[in-house]
């Protein structure tokens, strides 16, 4: 568990709220040419990083309204809030390796990582 900043409510458990997927997926513009293969990428293929990532939540047991999230999915700190339509701000997280040594992304490319090397592995 972990709390959430609405940015209309203030502070508040995270058992109030909905998470709501990744952040900053744009709906395509309908096209006849547009194949199933990609309106399904549209629809189902998300990314699923260990490390900052963008995500929308909304707030159910509030006032409902969905908002961006920057986190970091490795320790679950949450390094933004920011309201829907707005620039994704800056942020800078702790990005702890993996046991297999596999290196930690950005998330997706909506966040951007300013220092990220501390606690990282040698
Ligand atoms: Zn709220």
């Amino acid at each position: 568990m972990f709390v959430i900043t609405c940015p209309y409510c203030g502070a508040r458990d995270q058992s109030e709220f909905t998470y709501a997927g990744e952040a900053h997926i744009a709906r395509p513009e309908w096209d006849d040419a547009m194949t199933d293969e990609q309106w399904a990428g549209f629809v189902f293929m998300r990314n699923n990083p260990k490390g900052v990532f963008a995500e929308r939540w909304m707030h159910a047991a509030g006032c409902r309204k969905f908002f961006n999230v920057i986190r970091n999915t490795a320790t679950d700190e949450i390094l933004a809030v920011y309201e829907i339509g707005a620039e994704p701000p800056k942020v800078s997280a702790r990005l702890p390796a993996t046991p297999s040594g596999e290196a930690l992304g950005s998330g997706n490319d909506a966040v951007k990582v300013v220092a990220s090397d501390e606690g990282a592995r040698p």
